[in-house]
């Protein structure tokens, strides 16, 4: 996927984020991860929360045992709190499912990290809509509550990728799998392999601070 050199200004807002936690430090053990989608009204908190328990089960593949993540939908933390480390994620377009089939376009990057002076910077870009507009054919057949948990395990794997290229501080790819250049359709939406019960992660909780 596409890697776009830029977001200083999002780096600067990081930066001024990071300072303002320092300043106030109350320690947390746990990561946050920041939910900031670009049209709330169709990111519902049922929607939220199945993304969130898909991404943490992405990010338990990538570090297994590690401490599930802090969820927040659409705002930042109160500043009273220090976290080991907080990513965002922004979701660009309407995450919707289509009822139809799309019409022909262009691809665009499923998703993004900008790298500032060679370095990933913890702020993943996801398109929603070019996702549900990929995944659309391999999940016409399904029925609407499959749809929704496709289109959020599809999310996730776009997220694991672009999380890889953070935690690799890498913009280089895999041949094959999650980290590969590009990810198929019936890849983003394939079911995960059975687990035993002890080894799925709880459904994730999201911290609501105000109003969602
Ligand atoms: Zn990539």
């Amino acid at each position: 996927m596409k890697v776009f050199p830029r977001c200083s200004l999002f780096f600067g807002f990081l930066v001024l984020l990071s300072a303002c936690l320092t300043a106030h430090a109350q320690h947390y053990s746990q990561p946050a991860l920041i939910l900031k989608p670009d049209r709330i009204a169709n990111f519902r908190p049922e929607f939220a929360n199945a993304v969130a328990t898909e991404i943490q089960i992405r990010l338990q593949e990538v570090n297994p045992g590690q401490p599930s993540p802090i969820f927040y939908l659409s705002q930042t933390p109160p500043l009273a709190v220090d976290f080991p480390e907080i990513l965002f994620l922004r979701f660009t377009g309407s995450c919707d499912v289509l009822p139809q089939m799309p019409a022909p376009h262009a691809p665009r990057a499923l998703g993004s990290v900008p790298f500032v002076k060679g370095e990933p910077i913890n702020y993943i870009l996801i398109d929603c809509e070019e996702i549900a507009l990929t995944i659309n054919d391999a999940i016409a057949p399904m029925k609407p509550e499959q749809r929704v948990d496709a289109m959020a395990r599809a999310i996730s794997r776009v997220f694991q990728h672009e999380y890889l290229h953070i935690h690799r501080r890498t913009s280089h790819h895999d041949e094959t799998g999650v980290f590969a250049s590009a990810l198929s359709r019936r890849f983003l939406v394939a079911p995960d392999p059975p687990t035993s019960p002890s080894a799925t992660p709880a459904a994730a909780v999201i911290e609501s601070v105000g109003a969602l």
